[in-house]
């Protein structure tokens, strides 16, 4: 779960990291008064869960209060368009307003759950900002990984090789890594997957500032999490993954794909995904439902795919396992029927009962296409293809 900037703020002033003074509005006439409070000057920053918002004419530094009530004007009740939402956007109901500090340096800073060493992974580099993507790519060489170990945490030794590497001015490098102490106890009392600070600034009076944060809370670990929880605004999420979520689904929308996959299991799905991108089609999405799938589950994933306007084929690849074909069969059709579905349909189908469940297909009235294995759904997606 994403949480807003000025909630990710609230949760590192907690565990003493300081950033500028902000205050979070929602209509021109607070952000006009806050700004004032501020003394005028003041950065405004559209509060949506993506990263981006400097590009995408998501943030500004203004000189006046009423430079910021304009701003945030134009801003609020929009939706934000940035590299990281898809066309879509964003909308922003909120904008942050900070006081604007004087950067003489941009760096970044973030901890993260490292799928590889399977432990959190501290990553720093010495240009910040908003190309940082380009850096990640370019300039490998100014990027620097510490591993901490999940059990004992971060090793002072590590640390201090660590913070070396950033050059950063004074004689100590005690507020980095007080910073980066405090991150990492942040980091486990909240149950993250993600903290990042981007740009971390040294301002002109050689302070190490944060100017920015994002934070990712493990969804897994919300069950136990009650506040933190109450901090989700389902408005920033995709509609359709919130559905999906709400039945248990695990749905992912991919931009740019017409093929709607429905699968069980999520080494089938990503399987499936590579057979249709082989075949010269995109997928539109990943979703897998699971293997002790029922009839419901089905229709509403069904019911996801088909509100999906970018899709043209549906394909359909289950194992029946614990779950039972014929029962997939009758969620599938009844769903289509509900509908009135005409989109064609290729359906992979084996295990328990799988007979009984082509039959029901069979006699349904699907724009059914029987694949008899991965092979089959590759050569039927290519011939659609071609007489579309
Ligand atoms: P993002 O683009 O969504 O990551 O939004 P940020 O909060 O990181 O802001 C984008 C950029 O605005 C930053 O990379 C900074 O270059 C700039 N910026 C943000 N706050 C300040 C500030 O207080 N002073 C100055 N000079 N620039 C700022
Ligand atoms: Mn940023």
């Amino acid at each position: 779960m994403n949480i807003h900037e000025y909630q990710a703020r609230n949760m590192l002033e907690k565990h003493n990291i300081k950033f500028p003074k902000g205050k979070v509005g929602s209509t021109p006439k607070e952000i006009y008064n806050i700004a004032k409070s501020f003394g005028g000057k003041v950065v405004v920053k559209a509060q949506i869960h993506s990263g981006g918002r400097g590009k995408a004419g998501g943030v500004k530094i203004c000189n006046s209060a009423i430079e910021a009530k304009e701003f945030s004007k134009k801003i609020i009740n929009t939706r934000l368009i940035t590299n990281q939402t898809g066309p879509e956007g964003y909308l922003v109901e909120k904008m942050f307003v900070t006081e604007i500090t004087d950067i003489k340096k941009e760096l970044y800073l973030s901890l993260l759950i490292d799928p590889d060493s399977e432990c959190p992974v501290f990553i720093a580099s010495l240009h910040g900002g908003m190309d940082i993507e380009k850096t990640a790519e370019s300039n490998q060489a100014h990027i620097f990984k510490m591993n901490c170990d999940p059990f004992l945490g971060i090793k002072p030794y590590k640390l201090k090789q660590f913070v070396a590497k950033l050059n950063l001015p004074g004689d100590d490098n005690s507020q980095i890594v007080s910073l980066i102490n405090n991150i990492y106890k942040a980091f486990i009392s909240n149950d993250c997957s993600l903290i990042e600070i981007n740009p971390l600034v040294i301002d002109d009076k050689a302070n190490l500032v944060p100017l920015d944060c994002k934070i990712t809370i493990d969804d897994d670990a919300l069950f136990r999490n009650k506040e933190i929880l109450k901090l989700r605004d389902i408005n920033q999420e995709n509609t359709m993954e919130t559905r999906a979520k709400d039945y248990d689904l695990a749905y992912v929308k991919l931009t740019g794909g017409n093929v709607g996959c429905m699968v069980n299991g999520a080494g089938l799905a990503m399987a499936t995904m590579d057979i249709t991108t082989k075949s010269g089609c995109y997928p539109a999405n990943f979703l897998d439902v699971g293997g002790s799938t029922d009839k419901e589950k089905i229709k509403e994933a069904f019911r996801i795919l088909v509100s999906d306007k970018e899709i043209k084929y549906i394909l359909i690849n289950l194992f029946a396992g614990i779950a039972k074909a014929d029962l997939i069969a009758e969620g599938i059709v009844e769903a289509n029927n509900e509908l009135n579905n005409k989109l064609p349909i290729i359906v992979s189908m084996r295990g328990t009962n799988s007979e009984s469940g082509f039959e029901i297909l069979k006699n349904s009235n699907l724009n059914l296409h029987v694949a008899n294995n991965l092979g089959d759904v590759s050569k039927l997606l290519l011939e659609l293809e071609k007489t579309k």
